[in-house]
């Protein structure tokens, strides 16, 4: 049986008083949720002050990248054990931003991985195809390969630690939805595809959320599908109601 997770990414979004007061009403509002896991990743800048104000409550705090070295001359960078100074418990590896944006690589992705799940971490790795990708058919090579690529020398162990994004890059901040059954059959192949690197118990209990374009209105039929065990929410994570309808939507969906 596996627990629905909601986890926020506010990317380079809110100054420092709506990020306090967001996380503030949140935790107010979502202090009885028990049946889901919800965390928010705010900018890096804020991870300090918002740790302390999300301190026993049941929302984690999550950072948007890290660095994979220790410490050392890496000019602008974070490291694990800073995240975890500031009371991080998630880190999302290889956005599809990262990736496009910063040009990280699979091999990039897992050497963080690596790194985060040694500090103790809850690595969340994100792989998607690009609409060019789709519409030529190659979503399944390109997410096997990714997920390949980035979960590289991981034991089962590490494995059962690792949470997995599937983020359609087509659907991410376009108010484009992969369809429950678009999403849900990327989700079973993932499930396939680590059933086959790692074993069938491993590949039932590692979580897969589906990012893109996910809101209040649409999470239900999307975490209604077998596969699909939680979101990572871009746009929708920045306000309080929305952010609310998603995460009440996951309360409401029995598997
Ligand atoms: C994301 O950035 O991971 C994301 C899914 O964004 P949005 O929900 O805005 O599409």
């Amino acid at each position: 049986m596996r627990r629905l997770f909601i986890a926020g990414n506010w990317k380079m979004n809110l100054n420092r008083g709506q990020s306090l007061s967001l996380v503030q009403s949140l935790a107010e509002s979502l202090r009885g949720v028990s049946e889901v896991d919800i965390a928010v990743c705010p900018p890096a800048v804020y991870l300090g002050e918002l740790g302390k104000a999300l301190h026993a409550t049941n929302i984690g705090l999550g950072a948007q990248n890290v660095n994979s070295k220790a410490e050392g001359a890496y000019t602008g960078e974070i490291s694990c054990s800073m995240l975890k100074d500031v009371g991080c418990r998630y880190v999302i590896l290889g956005h599809s931003e990262r990736r496009a944006i910063y040009g990280e690589t699979d091999s990039m992705v897992n050497e963080k991985l690596h790194a985060v799940l040694a500090a103790g971490l809850t690595p969340i790795v994100c792989v998607g195809e690009t609409l060019e990708q789709r519409e030529a058919g190659q979503t399944q090579q390109v997410v096997r390969s990714q997920c390949l690529g980035s979960l590289a020398g991981l034991t089962e162990d590490q494995m059962l630690k690792t949470v997995l994004a599937y983020e359609p890059v087509w659907a991410i901040g376009t108010g484009k939805t992969a369809s429950p059954a678009q999403a849900e059959e990327v989700h079973k192949d993932i499930r396939s595809l680590l059933e086959a690197q790692f074993s069938v118990g491993t590949a039932q209990k590692v979580i897969v959320l589906y990012g893109g374009s996910v809101k209040a209105d649409n999470a239900l039929e999307l975490l209604s599908e077998p596969n699909i065990d939680g979101a990572l929410v871009g746009g929708a994570s920045l306000k309080q109601d929305s952010f609310e309808g998603i995460i009440k939507a996951a309360t409401s969906v029995r598997k």
